[in-house]
């Protein structure tokens, strides 16, 4: 348990461990204090962002349209340069496992945390946040990883902290698997800590030569390169009509424990994300669930939400059978004993599939769309009896629920899990009714005042 460093605290601490650093716009000031807690602090989060761009910093100080910034408190430049975007609550944790947090707070795991199969913990305000640019298909650059030791050394020493306390995002939160290395795949975290901890104890650091992880023993897959068929404008017009037809499908990969987008990219590689009958009439479905291998038929084509359940199970059947990203999505459309056969015999998951490079394209894809994708952020309003905020473009159960009650004050509105423009014109017109005012934002947040509303009058109907 330990109050977060101040401004003045840190850049003492940056300095005597030798860390390079810009400072960025407010940083000292940028935060989401407004919107909970920040503190105790029990560690350190490592992230990558997703994204090669060379300058990510107005991004993780802005944030993005469904996630406000600032995004982390460190953004790591490609050349080992940390910008410092923002202090004190930021949105990079999101909601983790509370077995996790209890071994990093006791620092009592062996090589790596327990895992995280619960997200019902804060994590914006128990850890501070480095996300360092890049896709994480690849490994991050020497300086950034030489950087990341420094900072890490730097935060942990300034709590008297072992290595212990700093861990991936993909250690943290269901469906997460940054840090990576390759496509859906999570640096060797023990490794990474076993690092720190040299640099902590004062010894010289390793050749920057030596690579950041080591796979598992498994055949090496890394013979598919991630590369889309489609360019990024399509792929985000998928994405957002598919999201708004099918809200679910995010859910649905993070309960499988899928790599965000990868349901996306399967579906956009198999029918452009249509729900359709194709394949020569034996695909069926958005995922092309095929008819010579499952009782399907055209009455499939009704529930998309058991569609993508389907094809989440075969994945993940896939997944835990091959253990890497590549081959599991190569099965999906080969089949698993041709796929792990070519792999047996040293060829590429994708020598044996259709065009010969499914699993590249599916690859390219998720990494372009997953940028698109929401995580599920729920903001919990601490005024209001834990009564999440929600917003515009907010999904989920909470929004369903918001949704259920409208219509028991008599709006007109479909309960479809997403806070879209019908929903928020419901909210505008329940604010003028219920509360005799106009929001100010045109029913796009339902707070708390409006939570309050909804529950005096259930209570009052009782
Ligand atoms: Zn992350």
């Amino acid at each position: 348990m330990a109050t977060p460093m101040s401004t003045t605290k840190l850049l003492a601490q940056l300095r005597k461990w030798g860390v390079p650093f810009k400072e960025y716009k407010s940083w000292k000031t940028h935060n989401r204090n407004s919107k909970g807690a920040w503190g105790p602090v029990h560690g350190f989060m490592v992230h990558h962002t997703g994204s090669d761009n060379a300058d990510q910093r107005a991004m993780l100080y802005n944030g993005l349209a469904n996630l406000p910034g600032p995004l982390c408190h460190f953004g790591l430049a490609q050349d080992g340069t940390v910008h410092l975007v923002g202090w004190g609550r930021a949105n990079h944790a999101g909601s983790g496992d509370p077995d996790v947090l209890s071994a990093v707070i006791a620092e009592s795991y062996g090589k790596t945390p327990p895992a995280d199969n619960q997200a019902t913990v804060d994590g914006n305000s128990r850890f501070y946040g480095v996300e360092i640019w890049y896709s994480g298909s690849h490994k991050m650059t020497d300086a950034q990883y030489a950087t990341l030791r420094k900072l890490s050394a730097a935060i942990c020493d300034a709590h008297g902290w072992s290595a212990k306390s700093v861990i991936g995002h993909g250690e943290w939160q269901p469906g997460k698997w940054d840090p990576g290395h390759k496509s859906g795949r999570m640096m060797d975290m023990a490794a990474v800590r076993s690092d720190i901890a040299s640099t902590l104890s004062g010894k010289a650091a390793t050749p920057p030569a030596t690579p950041p992880a080591t796979p598992p023993a498994k055949p090496d897959p890394a013979t598919v390169t991630p590369k889309s068929r489609e360019p990024l404008s399509v792929l985000t017009a998928q994405v957002s009509a598919a999201m708004s037809a099918w809200p679910f499908i995010r859910d649905i990969e993070l309960a499988a424990g899928l790599p965000k987008g990868l349901l996306f990219a399967v579906g956009s590689r198999e029918t452009n994300l249509k729900n359709l009958v194709g394949d020569g009439g034996h695909g069926f479905g958005v995922w092309q669930r095929d008819d010579r291998w499952w009782p399907v038929d055209s009455s499939y084509l009704s529930d998309v939400r058991v569609q993508a359940e389907d094809a989440a199970t075969l994945i993940k059947s896939h997944l835990t059978a091959t253990d890497d990203l590549a081959t599991a999505v190569a099965a999906y459309n080969a089949g698993l004993s041709a796929v792990t056969a070519a792999v047996k015999a040293g060829q590429s998951p994708d020598s044996v599939t259709t065009g010969r490079d499914y699993a590249a394209d599916v690859l390219g894809r998720m990494a372009m769309m997953s940028g698109q994708v929401p995580d599920r952020v729920v903001k919990w309003l601490p005024v209001s009896g834990h009564m999440p905020e929600l917003r515009h473009g907010d999904r989920g159960w909470h929004v369903g629920w918001l949704q259920r009650n409208l219509r028991r004050f008599g709006h007109d509105l479909k309960v479809t899990e997403v806070y879209d423009d019908a929903t928020a014109k419901a909210v505008h017109a329940f604010y003028a009714k219920e509360l005799d005012y106009k929001t100010t934002t045109a029913g796009k947040v339902f707070g708390a005042d409006g939570w309050r509303r909804v529950l005096s009058i259930s209570k009052e109907a009782r």
